[in-house]
């Protein structure tokens, strides 16, 4: 149900069914989602279907879960009902069925009965001449003689707006300053297709009038759109809401986002063990900053900032590095029981985690992934670092890393170490730093001598996890054998 809101700010989201939730989708719902929330509005979420074949449910499913998962919770809308449904075009047709008739008595529109081929020729024809393709008006002012013969030839018309000539439209954009277009380059468009099917920019104007939508933020692609609704809004006498069109999203190679770029659904991050967090951050970013240098921000503190006036005019660079070093970040700052629930599924996929989850083996995964974490810029990635505590022996991972276990004093270290893991019951951190700082001692070497051999040893490698965290996670059979295995190799 809608609740109550303080003001009249209603935005909305209204993604086509045409595929999973994309970035820039994503970000355009966050963008109206903070524009809401902020100043105490409404936001609803509506679906645009009306391209019926590559419309799906299945599509629609995953934009709200996607959207659900982003934390983006809406007030208005679909499965939200409200009182301005239904919010699903394809169950709007007898809404738009009243307006187009309005619009049809009032003169504002009229029948088309131009066949495919006729519209092709004088595009070609147009084109030719190196003019902008649109439709010339051939039935603008057809009689109704010649309606009748039309449609006697079998031909279905199409209902297209005239479109008033000679006029400046001007749409004022709360981004991008004060636009204009003129008319006569746009051409007489179509608001309802043969088969009775509204089209985009007939449909979402009815919509967003009769939902109340105070402010239409949307991507750029749809700014070639707003002079052909604000005509439409001037032909019913409505009050014209205000616009937003927020930038493209760039690649790095500043071409248009694609998947060339990278995943390109939200889906699909959140299945390579993305955090929301980090998602929603990220997407912030891409065309909004706040000023000054900090990057961190939550959802929350993002709403409390978030305006208009700081949204950039051009446009935004996807930065895939930047994604992994901020979910870097979140999945090093998390509450570890929710990072290990997270990693879980993860490590069954790796074969890491088999079997019932015990206590026990879930203590041990909390530490593994307490050990690990820090190395993952997503949660994907964590059996590439896990491995090295599953194998029976580990080698040098190089050159390099074998030097250091051919250094002075290697095989007394390993032994040391060997004996008082032997003679230790538990191996918890604590117990495990007290031996090793003991084992410094009692041999007079310094720390690096102590605990490069021991790392090497132990993971094959000369950076990573600390020894009090890599010994308790092997137990005590596979360190002592780790320990025997590089001696028996010196
Ligand atoms: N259905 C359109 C889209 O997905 C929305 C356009 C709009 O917000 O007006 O791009």
């Amino acid at each position: 149900m809608s609740k109550k809101l303080a003001n009249n700010i209603k935005v909305r989201f209204a993604p086509s069914p045409t595929g999973p939730l994309h970035i820039g989708g994503a970000r355009s719902a966050l963008f109206n989602w903070l524009y809401a929330r902020h100043h105490g509005g409404t936001f609803i979420v509506r679906i645009e279907d009306t391209d019926l074949e590559r419309s799906s449910r299945e599509s629609e499913e995953n934009i709200l879960s996607s959207l659900r998962w982003l934390g983006l919770d809406w007030d208005e809308g679909i499965a939200a009902g409200g009182p301005n449904g239904p919010y699903r075009q394809t169950e709007r047709l007898h809404i738009y069925k009243q307006y187009a008739a309005k619009l049809l008595e009032e003169g504002h529109a009229y029948y088309c009965y131009c066949s495919e081929e006729e519209l092709a020729a004088e595009r070609e024809s147009l084109l030719a001449k190196g003019e902008l393709p649109r439709y010339l008006g051939r039935c603008r002012d057809l009689c109704d003689a010649d309606r009748d013969r039309l449609a006697a030839e079998g031909r279905k018309p199409v209902l297209r707006f005239r479109v008033p000539e000679g006029k400046t439209v001007t749409v004022d954009d709360q981004v991008r300053g004060e636009v204009s277009f003129e008319t006569n380059g746009i051409g007489d468009f179509i608001i309802v297709k043969s088969d009775g099917i509204p089209t985009y920019n007939f449909a979402v104007v009815i919509d967003d009038h009769s939902m109340g939508i105070s402010h239409v933020i949307r991507a750029e692609e749809h700014l070639s759109n707003t002079p052909r609704q604000i005509l439409i809004y001037q032909a019913l006498g409505w009050v014209i809401p205000a616009f937003a069109h927020i930038s493209l999203i760039l690649g790095k190679d500043r071409s248009k986002m694609s998947k060339r770029h990278g995943s390109t659904s939200i889906v699909q991050y959140q299945e390579l063990g993305y955090l929301p967090e980090a998602m929603v951050n990220f997407l912030a970013l891409l065309g909004w900053s706040p000023g000054g240098e900090e990057e961190i921000f939550s959802l929350d503190e993002i709403k409390d900032q978030f305006s208009l006036d700081r949204v950039a005019k051009n446009p935004a660079v996807f930065d895939l590095e930047k994604l992994n070093w901020l979910n870097g970040h979140y999945i090093r700052q998390s509450d570890l029981e929710r990072i290990t629930e997270l990693s879980i599924p993860f490590l069954r996929q790796g074969g890491y985690v088999t079997g019932e989850m015990t206590p026990d083996k879930y203590q041990w995964v909390r530490m593994l992934v307490s050990t690990v974490r820090n190395y993952l810029a997503n949660l994907s990635e964590i059996n590439t670092h896990v491995e090295k505590f599953f194998v029976e022996t580990v080698e040098p991972a190089d050159e390099e890393t074998r030097e250091v276990l051919r250094q002075e004093k290697v095989v007394l270290v390993l032994n040391t170490l060997r004996d008082k893991i032997n003679s230790t019951r538990d191996l918890d951190e604590e117990t495990i730093k007290a031996a090793l700082k003991s084992l410094g001692k009692e041999l007079g070497l310094k720390g690096k001598q102590v605990f490069m051999p021991l790392r090497v040893a132990l993971t094959g490698e000369m950076h990573g996890p600390e020894l009090y965290q890599v010994i308790p996670l092997l137990g005590k059979e596979k360190t002592v054998k780790r320990l025997e295995y590089a001696m028996s190799k010196i």
